[in-house]
């Protein structure tokens, strides 16, 4: 029995794809109490090491089962401020969870789910959040979870922080990408909360490199700056087709769902087109999360297209679990060579049968296109989720930031310290589009060498 790791309870497939409401329903305390109790609470914590903030786990698993949720939530907090977070949307199966010795001869422990059960507690709670004052002052730009997290550990020493964000409403990706069925809003805004009572301050509508520059914000008094400014620029296919109406980026189709409330028009301003024949280009989590948006959006057939096999596909397999549950179509070893229209409106999608190859440089078995092999699928909206790259409005702003040929910002790894003295950077405006974990990470570590040289 201890083998099998228990699973939270679920949304049913048939009810969900109705509304955006959360799939993964979180664990009962019986459930919790069960879970922890398969924790070997290894001497030498392999998970902790693969965490990649450190999260205690033994630590904060044993306070479970001591029923001491309070000292649970402070052991993971005092690694992680975003713990109901991360507990939803860290890819645990290649970070924590990969090395746990449990998993050897079994499941390997839930650590992400019991995460996520003291960071739900811990929502309900009145945590008093204290802070030391200083006159120290620095500035984060971009509020995401690389700002969020770098304002948490400034703040906690008693840093006087602003965060200022270009869009209306704060979170970066965590708000206006990851979609409500995976990441209720209600969870990040009293996560943000948390920090607003440790006194961090934080501007909307303000894009630095425009309204403000990296000058401005030194000469206000900000001792260092932090750029935590995402991976928010959409790659595209670059074929035949691609300004049809009817095309959008997944970033641009996420952000009329999730920030504007599109699947609301037209009682909101904004609309999408939803559509009945829907084709997703793209195998990891950006384009399953399009795929079941176009889903619950109402689209009858929601078909995503990838070039290489099942195998090979880089989304999680939790969330290539819940999309196949959810009647998502999968066209495999296809490869997307014009978007066909008529009247200027998308009708489908011309694409080439492929097979695999030796593998390239990632590893991965190359796709080859069959000769002579074209299909068209239909579709009346088609989405582009290939990937993301650096955010290029600020650093276009700041000549003197250096970066590589992808736009990422080159930073010393030890410090997060940019070509700019007193500008720090990390997240996914340095390494590209990563994950939560790896961006806070980089904001907290960014921290640390601001506090070391200011303080
Ligand atoms: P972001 O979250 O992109 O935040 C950057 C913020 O900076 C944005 O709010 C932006 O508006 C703001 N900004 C940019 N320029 C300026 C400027 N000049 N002035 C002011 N503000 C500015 N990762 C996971 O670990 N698990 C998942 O399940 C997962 N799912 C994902 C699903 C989607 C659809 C997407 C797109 C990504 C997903 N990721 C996931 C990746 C993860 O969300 C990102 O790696 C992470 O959000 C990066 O954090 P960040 O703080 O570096 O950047
Ligand atoms: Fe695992 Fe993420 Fe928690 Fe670290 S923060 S322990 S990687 S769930
Ligand atoms: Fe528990 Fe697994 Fe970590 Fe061991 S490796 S302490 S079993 S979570």
């Amino acid at each position: 029995m201890k083998r099998i790791r228990i699973k939270m309870n679920e949304q049913p497939a048939i009810e969900r794809i109705e509304n955006f409401s959360e799939v993964a329903l979180g664990y009962t305390e019986e459930q919790a109490q069960t879970e922890a109790a398969r924790c070997l609470r290894c001497p030498t914590q392999p998970c902790v090491s693969s965490c990649p903030v450190n999260v205690p786990i033994p630590g904060f698993i044993t306070e479970i089962l001591n029923n001491n949720y309070d000292k649970a939530y402070q052991l993971i907090a005092g690694e992680n401020f975003l713990p109901a977070i991360c507990g939803r949307v860290c890819p645990q199966e290649q970070q924590c969870e990969a090395r746990c010795v449990k998993g050897v001869n079994a499941e390997p422990v839930a650590i992400g789910s019991l995460e996520r059960f003291i960071g739900d507690w811990s929502l309900n709670q009145q945590h008093t959040v204290k802070a030391s004052k200083s006159k120290h002052k620095v500035a984060v730009l971009g509020s995401g979870p690389a700002g969020l997290a770098c304002a948490a550990e400034l703040a906690r020493v008693g840093i006087e922080v602003s965060v200022y964000e270009a869009l209306h409403a704060l979170g970066g990706v965590l708000r206006y990408g990851i979609p409500e069925f995976r990441l209720p809003k209600h969870v990040l805004d009293t996560e943000i909360d948390k920090l607003k009572r440790l006194g961090v301050k934080f501007y909307t509508n303000v894009l630095i490199g425009n309204s403000l520059t990296v000058e401005d914000l030194l000469q206000e008094g900000n001792e260092a700056i932090f750029v935590g400014s995402g991976a928010g620029l959409p790659r595209f296919l670059g074929i035949p087709g691609e300004n049809l109406n009817g095309v959008y980026s997944a970033n641009e189709y996420l952000t009329r769902v999730n920030l504007m409330n599109a699947g609301r028009f037209p009682s909101s301003p904004t609309p999408v087109k939803s559509g009945n024949e829907v084709i997703v280009v793209g195998g990891g989590n950006v384009a399953l999360d399009v795929a079941r948006v176009a889903k619950r959006l109402g689209a009858a057939n929601v078909t995503i297209v990838y070039r290489r096999s099942m195998k090979e596909l880089p989304a999680r397999k939790e969330e290539i679990i819940h999309a196949q549950e959810e009647m998502i179509n999968f066209k495999l070893l296809s490869q997307p060579i014009a978007v066909t229209g008529e009247n200027s409106e998308v009708t489908g999608m011309e694409c080439l049968s492929m097979e695999l190859g030796e593998p390239d440089e990632s590893g991965r078995r190359r796709p080859v296109a069959i000769e002579n092999s074209n299909f068209i699928l239909k579709a009346d909206v088609v989405i582009v989720a290939v990937g993301q790259t650096p955010n290029p409005l600020f650093i276009k702003n700041t000549p003197e930031l250096a970066v590589n040929k992808w736009g990422g910002i080159i930073v010393d790894q030890s410090t997060m310290s940019t070509s700019i003295d007193k500008v720090y950077a990390g997240g996914d405006a340095v390494t590209g589009a990563a994950t939560v974990i790896s961006a806070m990470g980089a904001g907290k570590r960014a921290a640390q060498s601001i506090v070391r040289r200011i303080m």
